[in-house]
């Protein structure tokens, strides 16, 4: 699509000022009785020329104008160290942590005993598996094997491969093409050496979702904890700790539009889970986090998390709608286009898609530089190495490089999908006569 042509699907969109329900003609049958949702005001409006579209919602999300608005005192009057249990400003600022952590337990089952505050799901994530490793060891348990996933997100895989130095086993799983860990592989891996498993939730790239309830059976036959990274499942899928008979479950604020910068560990009491804290200082967090927690992000995420506990799925309905019109456009356009990890179920906001006609992801984001998507994770997407999750699920390096990551969210419009894919598709076309053309 042209840039002018691009502006004129803009100019459709700006019809109806900051909503975006029906925009530009695009009905979408799955979603179409669910009520929009209004452009947050902090967001750059649509209408802005050479307004990008965002659909890279896994690397981070959009902060709720709500999660916002419930913040703002926190970083203004009511700035008190929550731990200032002497006066009434550090009270009142630590019952507001007290309210937000009751809603981060309450999206996953949990009591507010058993959540503790971290920076983010990497720090809960290393405190997991390196605090569970190190306090079993300190006790003189003897088991030394901790197994985890080919395609868990690099905190774990590293975490895991750390603790090598210190004696630990680790066994990394392999999963399928559909990129799910099967249960007899898993069963196979677990003996009586077996101290601590974590398995993700949702993958970060493949959005596929584990299924928890059946491996974490598995691990609790063998005897051994059941950690899982929950990052990107939060608030996109239901979870509850007892079902999946987690001990310890990692959250991250900034991937339920909540804040970046916080995050939080699962730690079971019942029978208690116990961790060696990674760091030393005051005794925060019972002991396990010690730092002043940052009040406002952690009243941030509870709000957010209050949000996502009534409107998750009502959001995952709507997305799964605006990712049915991205991928009809796009599979109209491009034939041959492949849905990795198609078989599995994944989060409706994901699809992982590798194009045909010997093109580069980075070609084709760089002829659509105003859409917003990833060749990987994050962290990964700087690097020239094609993505290892891609690879777990069996991808020729060469497919992997050709590979888009897509994540909608609470926030992306019919209108945006519609845009986002016809602009890729002609991105595409585009990457595809030029390659044609040079080995003409
Ligand atoms: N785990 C998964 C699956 C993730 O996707 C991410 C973020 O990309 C993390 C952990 C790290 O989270 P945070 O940015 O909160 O440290």
């Amino acid at each position: 699509m042209t840039m002018p042509a691009l502006q004129g699907l803009r100019g459709m969109v700006q019809k109806d000022g900051r909503s975006w329900a029906m925009v530009g003609g695009i009905k979408n049958p799955s979603c179409a009785h669910l009520a929009p949702h209004p452009i947050p005001p902090h967001l750059p409006p649509m209408s802005l020329p050479n307004h990008p579209v965002y659909l890279d919602n896994h690397a981070t999300t959009p902060v709720d104008p709500r999660v916002i608005q419930a913040m703002r005192p926190f970083w203004e009057a009511q700035f008190a160290n929550p731990a200032s249990a002497e006066h009434v400003m550090g009270r009142a600022v630590a019952e507001a942590v007290e309210a937000a952590r009751e809603h981060i337990a309450e999206l996953i089952g949990a009591s507010v005993a058993e959540i503790i505050l971290t920076s983010g799901a990497t720090e809960a994530n290393n405190l997991a598996i390196k605090g569970a490793a190190r306090f079993a060891a300190s006790q003189g348990d003897p088991r030394r094997r901790i197994i985890t996933v080919a395609t868990e997100h690099k905190c774990v895989l590293e975490s895991v491969r750390d603790l090598a130095q210190e004696g630990f086993e680790p066994v990394i799983l392999p999963v399928g093409a559909d990129g799910l860990l099967a249960p007899e592989v898993l069963r196979a891996a677990c003996d009586e050496n077996t101290l601590l498993v974590s398995i993700m939730a949702v993958n970060n790239e493949i959005g596929v979702i584990q299924d928890l309830a059946a491996l974490g059976a598995i691990v609790k036959q063998a005897g051994a904890a059941f950690h899982t990274d929950a990052a990107q499942a939060a608030g996109r899928i239901p979870l509850d700790v007892g079902e999946i008979q987690a001990d310890l479950l990692s959250l991250s604020g900034h991937k339920v539009y909540g804040p970046r910068g916080i995050g939080a560990l699962y730690v079971r009491r019942r029978p208690r889970m116990r961790l060696a804290p990674l760091f030393s200082g005051g005794g925060q967090e019972r002991g396990l986090r010690s730092g002043t927690l940052p009040a406002p992000l952690v009243v941030g995420f509870g709000e957010a998390c209050r949000i996502a506990a009534i409107e998750g799925l009502l959001d995952s309905g709507r997305i799964a709608g605006q990712r049915e019109v991205f991928l009809n456009r796009l599979r109209t356009e491009i034939p041959g286009l492949i849905i990795n990890a198609e078989a599995a179920p994944r989060v409706s906001g994901n699809l992982n898609l590798t194009f045909p006609g010997g093109v580069s992801a980075q070609a084709i984001m760089e002829g659509a530089p105003l859409v917003c998507v990833s060749t990987g994770s994050a962290c990964s997407s700087a690097e020239i190495e094609p993505s290892y999750v891609l690879q777990a699920i069996g991808l020729e390096p060469a497919a992997a490089r050709a590979t888009l990551r897509i994540g909608m969210g609470r926030f992306t419009s019919p209108a945006e999908a519609e845009l986002a894919a016809a602009t890729l598709a002609a991105a595409w076309h585009r990457a595809v006569s030029a390659t044609d053309k040079a080995s003409d």
